[in-house]
């Protein structure tokens, strides 16, 4: 895993890839263990070093992922945990992975440092654009410290690729 800091990232788009659904496991916390057993039954959870995971399928990947077309889709959407939300950023108060720097993020008086992990395959490098910064990185902040729960910059928008179709009729 390595960990960039956010000021070498032009911007992050989600690819639908389905990458990070398969390679890691989902750590939980309390709160949300107890909604997704209430909802879908603690057979959709799993439990081990003293920690609470969203269950992985027989091919590694989470037991919520499904493709539609050739995109991966999230079929917790409506009640994915936090550390799907912030994928792929990291967002400290201290710079754990160096760069203090290029990872800095000025944010209500304090400054935070955001990484990303650079497996996932929706990060374009360069400078960061003005959006990235001002709009899709801060609502990945704004989650982080619990000062949002929606989620519009910081997930796929896959309503580009539903498009309706079109019945022309010739006469
Ligand atoms: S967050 Fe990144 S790795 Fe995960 S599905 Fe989107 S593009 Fe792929
Ligand atoms: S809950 Fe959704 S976003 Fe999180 S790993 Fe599962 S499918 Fe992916």
């Amino acid at each position: 895993m390595l960990f960039t800091p956010w000021q070498y990232i032009a911007d992050w788009k989600c690819n639908t890839c389905g990458l990070c659904c398969k390679a890691y496991s989902v750590v939980l916390n309390f709160q949300e263990w107890l909604n997704i057993v209430k909802n879908y039954g603690v057979e959709t959870t799993a439990t081990g070093l003293n920690k609470l995971y969203l269950r992985r399928k027989s091919d590694g990947s989470c037991i919520f992922l499904y493709r539609l077309s050739n995109m991966y889709l999230c079929g917790l959407q409506h009640m994915k945990p936090i550390a799907c939300k912030l994928w792929p950023f990291k967002i400290l108060t201290s710079p754990k992975y160096g760069y203090a720097r290029e990872a800095a993020y000025p944010y209500l008086g304090k400054t935070l440092y955001v990484y990303a992990d650079s497996t996932c395959t929706g990060l374009q490098y360069g400078n960061p654009t003005w959006n990235f910064t001002n709009q899709t990185l801060k609502e990945f902040i704004e989650i982080a410290v619990g000062n949002r729960r929606e989620q519009s910059k910081s997930t796929a928008d896959i309503s580009l690729t539903r498009q309706p179709t079109v019945i022309r009729r010739i006469f």
